[in-house]
């Protein structure tokens, strides 16, 4: 972990309103140990991107504490923060530009060699040499040609080479055919190796190489265990 943070999370007692709306999260307590895999699952409107928000600093609680160990967010020295704890949406998964410079952003001091050893440990590699420009490809002008499942192993190429402390990750909801499935689950094993990680998960894959499961309800944790146990 290049931020040299262990990762541990913690919610103390947090509350959270959107401005002068309603309360979404209640006095919300979670702790979550340095290295711990868990996957947020939960209704619609329960709170889980909510939650990833407050722990990426795009919101701050209402009332209580987010703390990363032991170290309230809001005492991070913005820059810390950004290379302890890094958000992987859907939304932003590639901006115009090369897969090279896609994969190197938040690191933009990354040599090639780095870019390229970060594509490979995430299974990335294959594809990305069989574009036309390989690296080099603008995966705008390209675009169609790169499908949703190579989208998010970029993605994941990324947050490996940023290797923050804690990864925030709201899996995307686009069905993807079954190799690609399977290599993303792959990637995905790969990039939470030795980092703590919430995942909101959408796929039942991801949810069982998880250690914990968090069923969501209302702003408030109704089931806590092991993938097994739910
Ligand atoms: P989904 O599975 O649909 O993504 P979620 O569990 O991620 O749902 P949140 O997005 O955290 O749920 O939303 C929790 C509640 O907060 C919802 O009632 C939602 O309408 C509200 N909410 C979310 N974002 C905002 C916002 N920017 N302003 C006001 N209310 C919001
Ligand atoms: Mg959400």
């Amino acid at each position: 972990v290049l931020s040299g943070a262990r990762g541990h999370v913690r919610f103390d007692e947090v509350t959270f309103a959107y401005g002068t709306g309603r309360t979404i999260l209640p006095e919300f307590t979670l702790d979550i140990p340095a290295g711990q895999t868990v996957a947020l699952v939960g209704t619609t409107g329960a709170g889980k991107s909510t939650l990833a928000k407050l722990v990426s600093r795009f919101y701050d609680p209402s009332e209580g504490a987010v703390t990363l160990d032991g170290v309230d967010l809001r005492e991070l020295h913005p820059r810390d923060l950004r290379r302890a704890i890094v958000m992987v949406t859907q939304e932003a998964y590639l901006f115009s530009g090369t897969v090279a410079d896609n994969i190197a952003l938040g690191r933009p001091d990354a040599t090639f060699d780095e870019i390229v050893a970060a594509a490979v440990a995430v299974g990335a590699d294959p594809f990305i040499r069989s574009l036309p420009d390989g690296y080099h490809s603008d995966v705008n002008k390209r675009g169609g040609r790169v499908s949703a499942g190579q989208r998010q192993l970029i993605s994941f190429a990324r947050a490996f080479l940023a290797d923050p402390a804690v990864l925030i990750l709201d899996e995307a909801t686009a069905s993807l055919d079954i190799p690609s499935e399977r290599m993303i689950q792959d990637a995905l094993q790969t990039l939470l190796a030795d980092r703590t990680a919430i995942i909101i998960a959408h796929r039942l894959s991801t949810v069982a190489i998880a250690d914990r499961v968090l069923v969501m309800e209302h702003g408030r944790v109704i089931e806590d265990g092991t993938p097994d146990a739910l």
